[in-house]
């Protein structure tokens, strides 16, 4: 099999051996002579399996150990409610800073719950660029700070992390995390839905500092309290085993690769070398301001938008696939996650140059 270049923002292309073992272990896991999807949650074999993930996460981002690493269901979108319902902890408003689409939304849902106070916003420049901290309005009182470190759609990224003080820092990290190393113990809290650079839909990741748990507002639904999940080891109800199980295969493939640091460097490159085949040509660009630019999503524009049709058909020809950009934006964009490798990226380069020096 040609296997092409998947440049979906998400789900997103998966590391082909990855991919390959699920196949191998999908019938008969281990000589269980079960499949993952047929096995109790609490049974011995999937909790070797959790066990493991669980582990090589923490391995992986030197999570410490007065953080929780919870494995739920309900995508990103629901932690944009379940922040508010169980970080409010009686405080007056909590703090939000808006770099685009995704920070809109968690903003929207945060004001179902407490008053919103927004700290910073780019949206006067067209979310071009991040606000710099000392521009930042922030309450000493909040209940937290809640921020988007990478921008899917407008290809935005946070290249530091802000500075919060005592008031907990809550991070959207869906579609960075695992991009490079972090240093957890900045956060009160970080959530990533799986199908960026993690693994299936399906699957919600949270690591949640374990002070600012067991407070939840009172009418938070029992399935939705960050204590009673961790309390119950992500199990308090059946959790999504089979994406759970192929998540521990990427952390796995990852720790092979070198784990995060060696990402950190691949990435860095992938996408510097992306940045400037677009900057080097006068028909593609990239509006965001360079130190605030994404490594994992790249939206660009052709200089002539009649001819986005015909670059996305000559791409998916030449095996680059998912091109089209956020129809909130138009023109193209390339996420080039953990899994999708530097062959990749070059790949789509030579098209690029190719299609410019054919048609432009
Ligand atoms: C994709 C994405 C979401 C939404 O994730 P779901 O799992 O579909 O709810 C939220 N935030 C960011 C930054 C994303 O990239």
């Amino acid at each position: 099999m040609n296997r092409p270049f998947n440049f979906s923002a998400g789900p997103a292309t998966l590391p082909l051996p990855v991919l390959e073992r699920a196949q191998a272990e999908l019938v008969d896991w281990n000589g269980s002579g079960m499949s993952v999807m047929e096995m109790s949650h609490r049974g011995k074999e999937f909790t070797s399996i959790a066990e493991k993930a669980e582990a090589d996460l923490r391995s992986l981002l030197s999570i410490p150990d007065n953080y929780r690493v919870l494995f739920l269901q309900g995508g990103a979108s629901s932690q944009f409610a379940m922040v508010p319902m169980n970080l409010h902890r009686g405080r007056p408003s909590a703090d939000y800073v808006n770099t685009g689409v995704w920070s809109k939304k968690a903003i929207g849902e945060g004001a179902r719950f407490l008053d919103v106070s927004i700290a910073a916003s780019a949206e006067a420049n067209g979310f071009t660029d991040i606000p710099a901290q000392d521009s930042w309005t922030l309450n000493a009182d909040a209940a937290y700070v809640h921020y988007t470190p990478n921008e899917t759609i407008g290809g935005v990224e946070f290249g530091w992390i802000p500075d919060t003080g005592d008031v907990p820092l809550v991070a959207d990290m869906s579609s960075t995390i695992l991009s490079r190393p972090l240093d957890v113990s900045r956060f009160g809290l970080i959530y990533a839905g799986a199908q960026k650079n993690v693994g299936p839909s399906g699957l919600t990741l949270v690591f949640v500092r374990d002070d600012l748990m067991g407070d939840a507002a009172p009418r938070t639904p029992t399935q939705f309290d960050y204590k009673v999940l961790s309390d119950h080891g992500s199990m308090a109800n059946t959790p999504p085993t089979l994406a759970w199980y192929l998540a521990g295969l990427v952390f796995d493939w990852l720790l092979a690769q070198g784990g995060v640091t060696a990402m950190a460097e691949i990435n860095q490159r992938k996408a510097d070398k992306l940045y400037a085949a677009i900057d080097a040509s006068d028909f593609y660009a990239n509006p965001v301001a360079k130190d605030a630019r994404s490594w994992m999503n790249i939206p660009f524009t052709l200089a002539d938008a009649e001819r986005d049709t015909e670059f996305l058909s000559g791409a998916a020809e030449a095996g680059l696939f998912s091109l089209k950009g956020h129809r909130s934006v138009g023109g193209m964009r390339a996420s080039i996650y953990n899994a999708m490798p530097e062959s990749g990226v070059d790949a789509l380069i030579q098209y690029m140059s190719e299609f410019e020096r054919d048609k432009a």
